[in-house]
């Protein structure tokens, strides 16, 4: 089985020498409680840059020369846990790999005739649960409430637009970096308008794309676009700060926003979101997006790119923006 390793720490942008595809041996017969799974479909995520830092944050580091993990979902191949049948499918931690071998505890049996299986990495998994909270919940949103999201066209930020619309926004404004990804938010995601910030400042863009201001923004981005949404932002806005992409290959610190004092004057909140003290909402979450699915109301992307030996490479097109929706690592090819 292949796995991929971090054999060094990023500086800055990472590059392809820091990770490494390794061969290692699979025991066909799990021990007691644990069970063999063949990865499917293995998700690549923003987070994991983070990660790769040897810093304390609320998640600990990768080790160097050992597997990255992160979120997959496989077939079970071998089982000796109750529960668990050779053919189910599941969702758990251990991506990065070809086989994962792991206590059963650990992961979630998934329906492949409810929906595509690597749905449960996207709009059924995390980001769709991170959206759902960080909107509904973080952000308190009400019917009538004006929208802007940043990272609009990727798993997060489509999500969030299209529930906001589904739930009465007045007005929901998104932003992304090629104009292929505008047009997707309007045409595609019901968007009512939507800039590329690459084309030009994005206090100027936004300011016209929202005339009468935001009263919810979803930060996916950080830097000049929180900025910016803090600028239009209306008496009494709320800001759930969910990423801040734009610095995560930082080297140095970057500034904060210029104009945090109208967060006085306009009694605004901002908040952080870590999806996993919401995992309260997950029942009405998959109940609720599952039957916008079902629906048709609400739609999603995903960018697949075939086989674990492209990985590596499909984790450094996500931090560019080479995906439209959830990034995903298929190994079914
Ligand atoms: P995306 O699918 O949105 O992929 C990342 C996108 O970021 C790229 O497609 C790219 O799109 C955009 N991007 C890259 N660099 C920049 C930049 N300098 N400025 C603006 N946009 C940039 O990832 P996710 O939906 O999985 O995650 C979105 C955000 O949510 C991330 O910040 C992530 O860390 C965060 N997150 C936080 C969670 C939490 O619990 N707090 C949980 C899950 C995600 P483009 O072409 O538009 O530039």
């Amino acid at each position: 089985s292949r796995e991929w390793h971090l054999v060094r720490r990023p500086q800055g942008w990472p590059v392809a020498e820091d990770f490494a595809l390794r061969e290692v041996p699979v025991s066909a017969e799990p021990a007691a409680g644990r069970i063999l799974v063949r990865n499917l479909h293995m998700s690549v995520d923003p987070y994991m840059r983070g990660r790769m830092n040897d810093v304390k944050s609320y998640i600990p580091p990768f080790q160097l020369d050992r597997p990255m993990d992160g979120g997959a979902v496989g077939e079970v191949v071998a089982s000796n846990a109750e529960g668990f049948a050779v053919g189910d499918h599941v969702l758990h931690g251990l991506g990065w790999r070809e086989y994962a071998e792991l206590d059963a505890q650990h992961a979630t049996k998934v329906d492949a005739s409810l929906a595509p299986l690597s749905a449960y990495l996207g709009v059924l998994g995390m980001p769709g649960l991170t959206a759902y909270a960080g909107l509904f919940e973080v952000a308190s949103f009400k019917e009538g409430d004006s929208v802007f999201v940043s990272g609009a066209a990727g798993a997060v930020g489509g999500l969030v637009g299209q529930f906001a619309k589904i739930k009465g926004a007045s007005r929901v404004i998104g932003s992304a970096g090629s104009d292929e990804k505008v047009t997707l938010l309007t045409e595609k995601y019901g968007f009512d308008a939507a800039f590329n910030y690459k084309n030009g400042p994005v206090a100027e863009q936004l300011r016209e794309a929202a005339p009468e201001g935001v009263d919810v923004y979803f930060d996916n981005v950080g830097g000049d676009h929180l900025e910016a949404a803090i600028s239009s932002m209306n008496v009494g806005g709320r800001a759930t700060l969910c990423g801040a992409i734009a610095h995560y290959n930082d080297t140095e610190v970057a500034p904060g926003p210029r104009n945090l004092m109208q967060v006085i004057g306009k009694r605004l909140r901002l908040q952080g979101i870590l999806v996993s003290d919401h995992a309260g909402l997950q029942q009405q979450f998959v109940q609720d997006v599952a039957g916008w699915l079902r629906s048709g109301e609400l739609r999603y992307d995903e960018t697949v790119v075939e086989g674990v030996e492209n990985a590596a490479s499909a984790f450094l097109g996500l931090l560019r923006g080479e995906n439209t929706g959830k990034m995903i690592v298929s190994f079914t090819g």
